[in-house]
């Protein structure tokens, strides 16, 4: 069990077991959202997931609207949650896959052993 939050604290979450995936990606949209060159994820299935708190949601991403932090997205097959929103830090989640690796700044290191894709993966 692993349980994150928003800076605030307003919005509580937890996951259960294990992701089934967890990923880096470098597209435009994760840099605009996150205010960062790229956002890490982890992906679980939906009945692992759960949230207290009221939080907005702004095209399928979730966020405290009173602090800002960036949270998750809940999509039909799962909820993809933002890794450094957990409490627990280093998460010890490693991504396996890298997507939108040609909008990856080149002073960063693409991750030793995670697939690397130019745009989304498949
Ligand atoms: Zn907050
Ligand atoms: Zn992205």
């Amino acid at each position: 069990m692993r349980t994150g939050g928003c800076l605030c604290g307003a919005v509580r979450y937890t996951v259960a077991g294990e992701s089934f995936h967890v990923g880096r990606c470098h597209c435009g949209d994760c840099r605009k959202r996150s205010g960062s060159t790229y956002t890490i994820y982890g992906q679980w299935p939906l009945e692992a997931f759960e949230v207290a708190g009221e939080y907005a949601t702004y095209d399928g991403d979730s966020f405290c609207p009173a602090c800002g932090s960036r949270l998750f997205s809940v999509y039909e097959e799962g909820v993809e949650v933002q890794l450094g929103s957990l409490d627990e830090a280093p998460f010890e989640l490693r991504p396996e896959a890298e997507i939108w690796i040609k909008r990856r700044e080149p002073w960063l290191h693409e991750i030793e052993g995670a697939a690397q894709h130019q745009e989304n993966r498949h």
